[in-house]
């Protein structure tokens, strides 16, 4: 058997990773394994994505793409990056119609008429805004706390009411056979942007169990809004595990400044952010992001 090196890791890595990944952070992770691993353990690296390789279980999680966010009372084209969801649905047909994902989910927010979100509800009697916030006339993108339950809140205009048209997938977005579907923010007095989790941790969705019952390791996400659900449905996603990437071509976010964070927190965790055409690559070539190698060889060789 060859003995593994620097040089040799780093060729091979350079032939499964995306060819959009820039030379210098191949080089910058093999160093890293260098300096953090023992001689012996150099060589199981090769093998260890090698292994990953050959069971990748891909999951694809379109998160909310509602009438509401799309054209109706909280349409993301209103917010102030002006991005609009309709431009991303070719990219993201083309997305949903590629072969090999083992799941395709989407992910819906389905609100009770009253739900703590909505402003025009922030002083209903089953809750206690603070003293300071139950003085204030109140609008969207508000940020409120409440006494009871004990959280705070972006309030925003009712949307995503369950049953209604607002709360409906977008007619021109496909919906494959076998699709999966996760109601989310059912519950009146708690907001939920992840699609695993309410946003108070207690009450986890179904999405996770759906994913661990195909096997699934490895999640490609995109949807509404980037900088909100999308980020805290891949935030959680990689949190669980899963390796995770977002399609930015396929997705459109509320404000620039929140975008920003959203990247940041994606760099923090492993998460890649790709293009569609990269996705293709991802599920044709089995070429894959850089991060889901760092993340492989952190969960299976405790190499960080
Ligand atoms: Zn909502």
């Amino acid at each position: 058997m060859a003995v593994e090196t620097p040089d040799s890791l780093t060729s091979f890595i350079s032939s499964v990773v995306l060819p959009s990944t820039a030379p210098n952070d191949i080089r910058g992770l093999v160093s890293k394994i260098e300096k953090k691993c023992a001689p012996e353990l150099f060589s199981r690296v090769r093998f260890t994505i090698e292994d990953f390789l050959r069971e990748l279980h891909i999951a694809l999680i379109v998160v909310d793409f509602q009438n509401d966010f799309v054209n109706g009372s909280l349409s993301i084209l209103n917010g102030p990056a002006q991005q609009d969801p309709q431009a991303v649905i070719p990219p993201l047909n083309k997305l949903i119609s590629l072969d090999g994902f083992k799941m395709v989910v989407y992910t819906m927010d389905w609100h009770p008429p009253n739900h703590i979100s909505f402003y025009d509800h922030a002083k209903d009697s089953d809750r206690v805004l603070s003293a300071q916030d139950q003085k204030r006339h109140l609008k969207a993108f508000d940020v409120v706390r409440f006494e009871s339950p004990h959280t705070e809140q972006v309030l925003y205009p009712s949307h995503c009411v369950k049953n209604t048209w607002g709360a409906a997938l977008h007619d021109d977005v496909k919906i494959v056979e076998n699709a999966f579907f996760v109601e989310k923010g059912t519950d009146v007095l708690v907001d939920s942007y992840s699609g695993f989790a309410n946003n108070d941790g207690l009450k986890k969705s179904k999405l996770e169990s759906m994913l661990r019952s195909e096997r699934i390791n490895c999640v490609i996400t995109c949807g509404l809004a980037y900088d909100i659900c999308v980020m805290y449905t891949a935030r959680d996603a990689a949190k669980l595990g899963f390796l995770t990437t977002v399609i930015k071509d396929c997705s459109s976010g509320l404000s620039d400044e929140k975008i920003e964070e959203a990247n940041q927190i994606f760099a923090e965790n492993n998460i890649a952010v790709n293009t569609e055409s990269e996705a293709e690559l991802i599920m044709t070539s089995k070429k894959i992001p850089l991060e889901w190698i760092s993340a492989v060889i952190s969960q299976k060789l405790g190499i960080k």
